[in-house]
Formats: structure tokens, C-alpha cells, sequence
């Protein structure tokens, strides 16, 4: 498969059954750079993201990837274009050691993370390899998610709350790690709470409300746009 160069999602419509969840999602992210998608609990990112992935029930509307429309795809077909998923619940198999859950799912595609490549950007689970998955701390579970993503070769990351409920010292060090995948040409669609950690790493911001997205902020124009920002999300 070729590498990542962009998703483009053009008014985008999720449902869950009878319920009409997203209401026209317009958003882009290119090679290399990192979005986020803030908002208020219950705005729809979330299911923002599991609609990228075919993960809702009825979708409609545009969801193009690398100039391919995946929007009737099946997941497992989108999986294999590259695009991996980390849910908030980080899914980690509790019985097994930090090493079998990384080596357990496949490769989707060729490129993805050696083990060790793994182990020197996470020292932490390098130390715990051997370690049972429910021995693991909150953070370390957080980074394990992370970790078995890389190695299947996707390169398009999409990540559900990545910091909710770490300490702050996890969460610069996941800081440092998703600015070293950014280097590394790896593009990431962030769900997020802590704006304060999301705000220096991000390239663009989406403001997701009922189901739409209701401001669009580069990084350049941040600044000017703090006081709207503050009333959207109430923080
Ligand atoms: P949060 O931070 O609370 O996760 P969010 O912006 O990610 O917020 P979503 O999880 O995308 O929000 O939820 C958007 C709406 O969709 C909510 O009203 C939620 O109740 C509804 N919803 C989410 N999952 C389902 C589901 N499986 N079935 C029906 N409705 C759902």
C-alpha cells in the first residue's frame, strides 16, 4: 500500500441506528500533520472518528483517502489502507504480557515498527515487556495502545482522548511522542479534552458541536480566536 497523503471529509453524516449523530463533518488532515477534534461530551468526536473507519451504522457523504472514496468500505478494508484506531477504552488484553499484546494483531501493511524500534521509543514498556497487562499502569496501558498501532504499519492514527486520567508526566511524555511520529511523517487525528496539550502540537483545530463542525482554527490563528474558543467548550 502507498503511504498516507490525505483524508478529506466532506459533509458527513453518522447514525447509530435510528439516531442521527453526525450532521455534515467537513475536515481535512494531509501527510505529516496533526488535527485535533475538540468539543463539548457528546459533541460527536467520537463517533467522528469511528465513522472514518466504518465503525458507525449508515453513513453518507465523503470520506476520501489518498483520492479513493472509502465511505461504503468495510473497516478491515479501510485498516489495510493504513488508518489505525486507538478507542478511549485502549482495548489492552489483560491476561497477556506487554510483548504478546504488541505482537498479537497483524500488519496491515509493510513499514510498520520493529519491536525494538518500539521498545526505544517507550522505555517503559520496554522495562515491562514481560509484564501481565493488567499490572500496567494507566499510562503504560495508554503507551501500549499506542505501541501496537505503530507496529501493524498504519500511519494514519486516530486517537480517542489519549491523556484522560493520566499524570501530567505521562502526558508530556505522550507529548514527546506524538511530536516524534509527526517527524517521522506519521498524520494524527486527535480527540481531545486537554487543549493545553494539544494546543503547541497541533496544526489545526476542528470545533465539533451536535454533530457538525462549527470553526475550523489553524494554529497560526489561535490566538486571535482563545475567547471563542473558551465560550465553545466551556473551559
Ligand atoms: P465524549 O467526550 O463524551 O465521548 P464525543 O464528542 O466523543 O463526546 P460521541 O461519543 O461521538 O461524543 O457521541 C455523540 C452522540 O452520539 C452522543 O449523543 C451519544 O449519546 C451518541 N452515541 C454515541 N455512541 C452511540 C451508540 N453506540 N448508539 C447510540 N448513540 C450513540
Amino acid at each position: 500500500q502507498p503511504d498516507f497523503e490525505q483524508l478529506h471529509v466532506e459533509d458527513l453524516h453518522a447514525f447509530y441506528g435510528e439516531s442521527h449523530i453526525l450532521h455534515g463533518i467537513d475536515l481535512r488532515v494531509n501527510r505529516g500533520e496533526l488535527v485535533t477534534l475538540l468539543g463539548r461530551n457528546g459533541a460527536g468526536k467520537t463517533t467522528t472518528l469511528r465513522a472514518i473507519l466504518g465503525l458507525t451504522g449508515r453513513r453518507t457523504g465523503r470520506i476520501s483517502l489518498n483520492g479513493r472514496d472509502i465511505i461504503g468500505w468495510p473497516t478491515h478494508r479501510i485498516a489495510h489502507l493504513g488508518v489505525g484506531y486507538c478507542p478511549e477504552e485502549r482495548g489492552i488484553f489483560a491476561s497477556l504480557s506487554v510483548e504478546e499484546n504488541l505482537l498479537l494483531p497483524p500488519a496491515v501493511r509493510s513499514g510498520g515498527m520493529g519491536v525494538e524500534e518500539i521498545y526505544a521509543m517507550f522505555p517503559n514498556l520496554a522495562e515491562r515487556r514481560r509484564s501481565q497487562g493488567t499490572r500496567l499502569s494507566g499510562g503504560e496501558q495508554q503507551m501500549l495502545a499506542m505501541a501496537r498501532i505503530l507496529r501493524t504499519g498504519a500511519n494514519l492514527l486516530l486517537l480517542d482522548e489519549i491523556t484522560e486520567g493520566l499524570a501530567p508526566v505521562i502526558v508530556q511524555k505522550l507529548g514527546e511522542v506524538l511530536t516524534a511520529l509527526k517527524a517521522k511523517g506519521y498524520t494524527v487525528i486527535l480527540v481531545e479534552q486537554n487543549f493545553r496539550f494539544a494546543a503547541p502540537l497541533a496544526d489545526r483545530h476542528y470545533v465539533i458541536e451536535h454533530g457538525r463542525v462549527v470553526d475550523e482554527i489553524a494554529r497560526a490563528a489561535l490566538p486571535g480566536k482563545m475567547d471563542a474558543l473558551h465560550t465553545r467548550l466551556g473551559v
